[in-house]
């Protein structure tokens, strides 16, 4: 995986909180199409879209985009903001189907 160096000020790192890992109590989960996402078909850093929108700050600005799914609430606002339509959104309980 390669890391980019994002240094960006006002984005913090999820950590455990009081409410402990709040993944869990995610309904629908953010899967990501690598034949689709920008980044990856490039090859180079590239939209990171997810990256900047999602709420949580839970999604890396990397290659492969990986999302933390220990704090992902699965709003959907990152398959919302895809460009290409890379990430779908999968029901938990079919997700390990
Ligand atoms: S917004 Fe979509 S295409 Fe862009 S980096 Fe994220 S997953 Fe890839
Ligand atoms: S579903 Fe929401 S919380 Fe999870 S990665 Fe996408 S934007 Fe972030």
């Amino acid at each position: 995986m390669e890391n980019i160096d994002t240094n960006v000020s006002g984005v913090c790192t999820p950590a455990v909180g009081e409410a402990g890992r709040t993944g869990e109590w995610r309904e629908l989960r953010p899967v990501i199409d690598s034949t689709k996402c920008i980044p990856e078909v490039k090859g180079k850093p590239a939209c990171f879209l997810c990256w900047l929108y999602c709420p949580d700050g839970v999604v890396s600005m990397t290659i492969p985009v990986e999302i933390d799914m220990d704090y992902c609430k699965g709003c959907g606002v990152c398959a919302e903001e895809c460009p290409p339509n890379a990430i779908k959104m999968v029901r938990e309980v079919d997700a390990d189907e």
